[in-house]
C-alpha cells in the first residue's frame, strides 16, 4: 500500500501530536519537540506504542513538515526532505530504495547531501567521518 495522506492531520492523543499519513508499515506522526516539530514514524506494530523508528526534526513551521510528507515516497524515498537533524539511528532505508538511487545519496544527520556539498553545520560529524576515513585510506 502506498503512503495514504489524511485529508485531515488525526490528533494522537499518547503523543500529543497528529498523524499526517501512514502506509503498511508505519504511521508519520509530527510532535513539538522544544522550539522545532519532530516527525516521527511509529511503527504499526507492538513497538510503535512505546518509541518510534525513525525521527526528523524541522523547525517550528507546519507548512514545511506537511509539504515534506505530501511529496515523500517511503517506498523508494529512505527519508523525507527539509528537515535539519536526524536525531535517530539507524537511518531509514527505504523496500524499494534501489529505484530511486539519486535521492538516496548518503546524508549527514543535518540532512545534507554532504559527499556532494559537504554541510552548513561546522564540524559536521558525518563530514569529520568521511575526511577521517578518506585520509586513513590515503595513508595506507
Ligand atoms: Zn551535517
Amino acid at each position: 500500500m502506498p503512503m495514504q495522506h489524511h485529508p485531515s492531520p488525526i490528533y494522537d492523543e499518547k503523543w500529543v501530536g497528529e498523524e499526517l499519513a501512514r502506509d503498511d508499515t508505519h504511521r508519520y506522526v509530527w510532535i513539538w519537540m522544544g522550539s522545532n516539530i519532530r516527525l516521527i514514524a511509529l511503527s504499526l506494530g507492538p513497538d510503535g506504542a512505546w518509541s518510534y523508528d525513525h525521527g526528523w526534526c524541522y523547525r517550528r513551521d507546519m507548512e514545511l513538515v506537511t509539504k515534506a510528507v505530501t511529496e515523500w515516497d517511503p517506498d523508494t524515498q529512505d527519508e523525507p526532505m527539509g528537515w535539519h537533524k536526524r536525531p535517530t539511528h539507524p537511518v531509514r532505508r527505504a523496500p524499494r530504495r534501489h529505484e530511486n538511487p539519486d535521492y538516496n545519496r548518503a546524508r549527514c544527520e543535518h540532512g545534507s547531501y554532504f559527499l556532494d556539498s559537504g554541510c552548513r553545520v561546522l564540524n559536521c560529524r558525518d563530514v569529520r567521518e568521511h575526511e577521517d576515513r578518506a585520509h586513513a585510506k590515503g595513508i595506507a
